[in-house]
């Protein structure tokens, strides 16, 4: 039996398939190159992962892209053995006739038709994104997109999250009273924290735990303060290791592990709620199955009893709405049967 996955962190346009981006390159650029930033590299900085999504943002164009590229990714994580796939994407003007609005409307006709052609029983929920770099008006445009889907479709759009380039500063303290009206519209929160020093040195990464999201992404970097907050506070973390790796956010050691320093380990050691995440399966060139193993290998898990406890860490911690008790219990059900 493949080992299910529970697929709690995953940007859409990180997991676009490398076929369609050159298929929707501009022509001749796809023999003019620039591949350095859409194929599979072994290596990125953080500045080539930036580089590789402004890339793909200016080659989705239209709802029908959008469309294919949320169809795709639901239907890769089928493959790769999902039970359940939270998809983020910041909503995007891209043309005349696709706004915001219409740019969700795709994301959610691409997963609906995935979902339904799924071989297994498949649930999935999208969450819409803040950027770091968006304005306090544009963050607060997403919440109420957010909250209007979220009523429209019950609860399958199902909350927000903050990403972006971690280095932008500030970010945080700017955008805050746009996640304090996300939690006031019963919307689920979920914040990308400590990917970097700075996140850490500057306070903003232990200001959003005591914000308390209802999740936090990657808490890689750490000093001692923020260990000891994050690990009081309970709070599920997605981790994803090999995106920590390629950015050069953890260790990776020679043999291709991660180094056991990293959070992950802390987390897991104490039975807090982690669970594994793939980030940007195609960007980084990972499934779910290949990140949990990736951890069995660099942290000598059980392939049975750990693996297990993981992904009852996700599913305990996958968004559903307030009113979405069933489906959340089926999930979890579902989840039960192929463990
Ligand atoms: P999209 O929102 O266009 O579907 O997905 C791509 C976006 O997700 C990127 O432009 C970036 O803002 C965000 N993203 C993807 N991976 C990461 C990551 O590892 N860290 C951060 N902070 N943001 C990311």
């Amino acid at each position: 039996m493949p080992i299910p996955h529970v697929e709690l962190h995953a940007h859409l346009n990180g997991c676009v398939r490398t076929s369609t981006l050159l298929e929707l390159l501009p022509r001749g650029e796809e023999v003019a190159g620039d591949q350095n930033h859409i194929g599979r590299r072994p290596a990125r900085t953080l500045s080539d992962c930036f580089l590789f999504f402004s890339r793909v943002h200016s080659c989705v164009k239209t709802f029908e892209h959008i469309r294919r590229i949320a169809l795709e990714a639901i239907q890769d994580f089928a493959a790769s053995g999902a039970v359940h796939v939270e998809l983020r994407t910041t909503p995007k003007n891209l043309n005349d006739t696709c706004n915001k609005r219409a740019y969700v409307r795709a994301v959610l006709e691409g997963m609906q038709e995935g979902m339904q052609a799924a071989s297994q029983r498949l649930w999935c929920r999208l969450v819409l994104s803040v950027n770091r770099a968006d304005t306090l008006d544009e963050a607060l445009d997403t919440v109420q997109i957010a909250d209007e889907f979220r009523r429209s479709t019950r609860g399958f759009v199902v909350g927000v999250e903050l990403s972006g380039n971690p280095l932008i500063a500030g970010a945080w303290e700017r955008l805050k009273p746009a996640f304090d009206e996300a939690r006031q519209r019963d919307l689920r929160v979920t914040l990308h924290c400590a990917e970097v020093d700075e996140q850490v040195t500057s306070g903003e990464a232990i200001d959003m735990v005591r914000w308390r999201p209802d999740r936090l992404g990657h808490c890689v970097r750490t000093d001692t303060a923020f260990e000891a907050q994050l690990l009081m506070s309970q709070i599920p973390v997605e981790i994803c290791l090999s995106s920590n790796m390629t950015t050069e956010a953890a260790e990776k050691l020679p043999n291709g592990d991660v180094a056991s320093d990293h959070i992950f380990r802390l987390l897991n050691d104490a039975q807090s709620p982690v669970c594994i995440c793939t980030d940007d399966p195609s960007l980084f060139d990972v499934t779910g199955p290949s990140e949990m193993q990736l951890a069995q290998r660099s942290f000598s898990l059980d392939p049975k009893h750990d693996f297990a406890r993981l992904l009852r860490n996700a599913a305990a911690a996958a968004f559903f709405a307030p009113d979405d008790d069933d489906d959340a219990a089926a999930m979890r059900a579902e989840l039960e049967r192929r463990l």
